[in-house]
């Protein structure tokens, strides 16, 4: 259980490094400071502007419909075409060379899409869909590698109003069955496989084996990427037999601003996944808007990279709807980053002079741990900005990204969201927030964001307590797919009238927020609740230290104790003595309250498929409990390494 937050949180870790905006940067910003004021000034109004970035078919006539809460409806009677937005009208802008994707297969085969080839390929697609006997708002699920089919298949859809539930790639037979069956899809879309660390990796067995008892899938579309043998069922057709002969014009009608446009399950960190409805106009409003401000696209010049995998949000809204809506060139990678060498990344932002990245502390602390000679290798002076997603960013892990990858001149943006929130909500601007190693700064102009206490007021300057939105905001998710009294239960009913994301935070001297991790991982010791995150971010900062993670387990004393996983950096020895050390080193940096009872030195954290740390099993592992839902574990043999080092520590 988690402890009971009757206190607000311990504000422990103190981080007094700063960087401010590089002046060139700052002085031809997209975005500049006057945003928040305008947008506190009239929030609709600011919205509204946002909206006349896209090309609407019919304008809307209510901006906001509140009037159902916590329902919300935004540009209600206004109509657009996501797809057309996405990739036609920047074709009929006269863009149509530019290339809308660098992509870049494991293996090193490349493939350049024009907006001219996307528009093509995304008719086609529709028309094969439309084939099949799609229609508007019946459900596709689609599971596929990294590959180009996968953005166009979801505009497809998009473009003829179904409704995607993109599933990640790597996930099981249970996992995919469980979200075609919640989504009751009609038609599956996938591949034979795709490339990973160098061998290629059937997908079709598992959606042979989900789809074998889901009887709502009439059809499944199979794009050829391997090569490898594939056995065909009575419901297959191969995408090269359907697609490719289909017309490559396709008219694409509009569709109501309110209409859904995907379904997508949360990373399953907590709990079991949710599936996450979003639907049109407000989505796609904030995803373009936040990605022209926060990134500071560019589109004529930049060349932009997210690294995350589509299958998870951050795909979804920054590698395909927000960059495509901007018109911008991005990279997109199939692969791993180790494959076929550790340099594979800085070797693509090389080869393709990015500007922009986008990737995920995991990863950075991953990078930590393999070496700073692996980076230095290559050119990275292209890069100009560099952000942050998915978990908090230790400090010692935003310095070493900002220093080795950014050249020290490249602002970090770390930027809080989630799943749910379709865009983000928290983040640095870098044209005009200072940086602050460890600190997603600002709600967003036309976010209001606050951090309350457990009555619900907002903490003072140097507070910590919990995260909520105070208004709704464009893309916000409209409920949980199926399920509306889900919805009102996980997120309006904490506090009234607020959304409540689940997540800690702290307001600093400067009103500037920190977030700090789940409020269902607080640790309550003696007393104090203390946040994951600051545990450890004050372990990751000892030279010896990659990655931790901590938890409170039950202790007769103090009422939890706090139990620390954590996996060395490469040469650093597992001796008697670095339990003491590494707990000393807490005490000194946090205080001795937050000094670990336990230590475990640990070969790999149990990680979702998205790269985050799955506390609550490692909780389960410290309880001495049955392991809860392992379906998003990237992999399930972590934990019986894990809690094989367990009773040495006891
Ligand atoms: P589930 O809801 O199923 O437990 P999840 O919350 O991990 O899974 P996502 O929607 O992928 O699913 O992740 C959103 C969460 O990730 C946020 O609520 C927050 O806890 C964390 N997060 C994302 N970005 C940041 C960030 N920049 N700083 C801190 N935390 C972040
Ligand atoms: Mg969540």
């Amino acid at each position: 259980m988690a402890p009971d937050n009757k206190e607000t949180l311990s504000n422990l870790l103190q981080e007094s490094r700063r960087f401010p905006p590089p002046p060139e940067l700052a002085a031809d910003a997209n975005v500049k400071a006057d945003a928040y004021d305008e947008a506190a000034a009239d929030r609709l109004g600011f919205w509204e502007r946002a909206a006349d970035r896209l090309s609407w078919a019919q304008r809307w006539e209510t901006t906001l419909d509140w009037s159902n809460p916590p329902f919300a409806k935004w540009f209600v009677g206004g109509k657009l075409n996501v797809a057309y937005n996405c990739v036609d009208r920047h074709v009929e802008a006269g863009r149509g060379d530019k290339v809308a994707y660098h992509w870049e297969g494991e293996p090193g085969d490349t493939r350049e899409i024009t907006y001219a080839d996307l528009q093509r390929e995304v008719s086609k697609a529709a028309n094969a869909l439309i084939e099949l006997g799609v229609e508007k708002g019946d459900r596709v699920a689609i599971y596929m590698p990294m590959i180009p089919e996968l953005p166009i298949a979801m505009l497809a859809c998009a473009r003829i109003g179904a409704v995607h539930s993109v599933v990640f790639g790597g996930f099981s037979a249970d996992a995919l069955r469980s979200r075609i069956h919640d989504g009751q899809a009609k038609l599956v879309i996938t591949a034979d496989g795709g490339y990973r660390r160098g061998n290629p990796n059937a997908l079709k067995p598992t959606v042979d084996e989900a789809v074998a008892d889901s009887p709502t899938v009439e059809k499944v579309l199979v794009v050829r990427r391997t090569g490898q043998d594939v056995a065909l069922t009575d419901k297959d057709v191969w995408w090269h037999d359907l697609v490719d002969r289909q017309s490559d014009t396709h008219e694409a009608r509009p569709h109501d601003a309110e209409d859904p446009l995907y379904i997508l399950y949360t990373s399953g960190t907590t709990a079991k996944p949710k599936g996450i409805l979003h639907t049109t106009g407000g989505y796609l409003t904030q995803v373009a808007y936040t990605h022209h401000a926060v990134f500071d696209l560019k589109p004529e010049t930049d060349v932009y990279w997210c690294s995350a995998d589509i299958g998870w949000v951050t795909g979804h809204s920054y590698i395909v709807y927000g960059p495509l809506a901007n018109g911008a060139t991005s990279v997109m990678y199939e692969g791993t980053p180790d494959t076929p060498h550790r340099g594979r990344w800085w070797e693509i932002i090389q080869k393709y002079k990015v500007s922009i990245f986008y990737t995920a502390p995991t990863a950075i602390r991953t990078f930590m741990k393999w070496g700073d000679d692996i980076p230095a290798k290559y050119d990275l002076s292209s890069l100009r900005i560099l952000g942050s997603v998915g978990e908090p960013i230790n400090p010692e892990a935003y310095v070493w990204y900002r220093e080795h990858i950014g050249g020290d001149r490249c602002p970090v943006v770390d930027t809080w969201w989630q799943t749910e929130t379709g865009g983000i909500m928290i983040s640095p601007l870098p044209g005009v927030s200072e940086g602050k190693p460890g600190a997603a700064m600002r709600p967003l102009p036309g976010i209001t964001a606050d951090v309350v206490d457990d009555q619900g007021h907002s903490v003072p300057n140097g507070g910590g307590g919990f995260l909520v939105v105070r208004d709704p905001w464009p893309a916000m998710l409209r409920t949980i797919w199926g399920d509306d009294q889900r919805f009102i239960d996980t997120y309006w009913s904490r506090f009234e009238g607020m959304y409540f994301p689940g997540d800690g935070a702290k307001r600093d001297e400067d009103g500037d927020l920190w977030l700090l991790g789940r409020v269902d991982d607080v640790m309550l010791v003696s007393g104090h609740n203390i946040s994951t995150t600051e545990v450890e971010s004050a372990l990751v900062s000892h030279p010896k230290v990659a990655e931790a993670a901590v938890v409170g387990a039950t202790d007769p004393v103090t009422g939890q104790g706090i139990v620390a996983f954590t996996i060395l950096r490469g040469g650093a020895e597992e001796s008697e003595d670095i339990a003491k050390e590494l707990r000393d080193h807490v005490a000194r940096t946090l205080g001795p309250i937050a000094k670990p009872r336990q230590i475990l030195v640990v070969p790999e954290l149990p990680k979702t498929r998205s790269g985050k740390i799955m506390r609550r099993l490692l909780r389960d592992v410290a309880e001495n409990r049955q392991l809860g839902d392992v379906t998003t574990l990237t992999d399930s043999s972590v934990m019986n390494l894990i809690a094989e080092k367990l009773p040495s520590a006891k």
